[in-house]
């Protein structure tokens, strides 16, 4: 039987277990607050998919991203979280308390929610992506980029993020390749004008990927030239993919307002949705800043935000 189903609603439900979720629960329970957490299919997040996680303040030596999250959770749980293994399937925003069916059988109910369910990075699809992911490959420039300093690496994109992830390993590394697939970048005119005057940074147009190369970690990439339809290689030690995150709000969106990319639209300065008593912390409603650091943030901002709810309105 599932505690949490029991008739008294609890005070706050928070939907996923990275940073955001974690931290909102550390204070939501550490305020005295009833808490239940659910996981979701990735416990700890986005970080159990990386190795060293060198930039949260704290670890001065850095740590594992899984062993990270190992510490956030035993320190929600040192407080009284209730942590479930289980992924939240449906939401129901439009009675109150608020329902949230759990691993599509049981129904729960909450008098603040806090949707934590972070975002996913967009992939090529290669195998050899997945391969190397973690050795060379990345999705992140500004946690990963540092392992790279001095050596040669490439971006993958023509939006503006990519340009941004471009330009910020231009002032690591050696050389910075960019690879566009079609014979424009999307990114913004002064994105592409600060691109084209570091002379560090080559772009590729009309270049497709075919293959990562490299056994153990990364070596090189093998592109296709659209225009002469010939495969050449590069000598790289680093590939960031930057076309695009998706946020994982699909169960949310018949209730809550989104922004254009698909992320949560929060009220500024807080983590409000359109919905009072709905909170969003993280990835989730942040298509910016993207960090475990700005994920905790928000995540206690979350928790907070609900306690005054609940003390006035709940
Ligand atoms: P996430 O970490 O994305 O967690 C989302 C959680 O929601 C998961 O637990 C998932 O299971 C859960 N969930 C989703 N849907 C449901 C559902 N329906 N029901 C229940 N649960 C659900 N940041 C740094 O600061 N430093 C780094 O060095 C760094 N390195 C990175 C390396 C890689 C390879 C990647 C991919 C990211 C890295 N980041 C790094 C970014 C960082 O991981 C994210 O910014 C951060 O994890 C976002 O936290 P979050 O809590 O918003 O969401």
């Amino acid at each position: 039987m599932d505690n949490a189903s029991t008739s008294s609603p609890v005070s706050v439900a928070i939907i996923g277990s990275g940073p955001a979720g974690y931290t909102a629960a550390i204070y939501a329970a550490r305020a005295g607050l009833d808490v239940v957490l659910y996981q979701g299919l990735q416990p700890g997040g986005q970080l159990t998919t990386t190795t060293e996680v060198e930039n949260f303040p704290g670890y001065p030596e850095g740590a594992l991203g899984s062993q990270m999250m190992v510490d956030f959770q035993t320190q929600a749980q040192r407080f009284g979280t209730d942590i479930r293994n289980a992924t939240v399937t449906a939401v129901n925003f439009s009675c109150y308390p608020f329902q949230l069916t759990i691993d599509t059988t049981t129904t729960v109910e909450a008098k603040t929610v806090i949707i934590a369910t972070g975002a996913s990075a967009k992939w090529l699809g290669l195998e050899s992506e997945k391969r190397l992911n973690g050795r060379g490959v990345s999705a992140c420039a500004t946690c990963d980029g540092f392992f790279f300093r001095g050596q040669d690496v490439a971006v993958v994109g023509g939006g503006d993020t990519a340009a941004e992830e471009a330009l910020h390993l231009s002032k690591i590394c050696n050389k910075v390749y960019v690879l566009v697939r079609s014979d424009k970048m999307r990114a913004s005119h002064i994105m592409q004008q600060r691109l084209i005057s570091k002379p560090n940074v080559s772009i590729f147009f009309n270049t497709g990927i075919e293959e990562i190369l490299g056994d153990q970690e990364v070596e090189g990439v093998r592109l296709f030239d659209k225009r002469s339809q010939t495969s050449f290689e590069l000598l790289l030690q680093g590939f960031f993919v930057a076309i695009g995150h998706q946020p994982n709000t699909a169960l949310f969106a018949p209730y809550i307002t989104l922004d254009n990319k698909g992320y949560i639209q929060t009220t500024p300065g807080s983590t409000k949705t359109n919905i009072p008593g709905v909170f969003a912390a993280g990835d989730v409603q942040d298509s910016i800043y993207r960090q475990a650091i700005t994920a905790a943030g928000t995540g206690c901002m979350a928790a907070l935000d609900a306690e005054r709810f609940l003390a006035t309105e709940g």
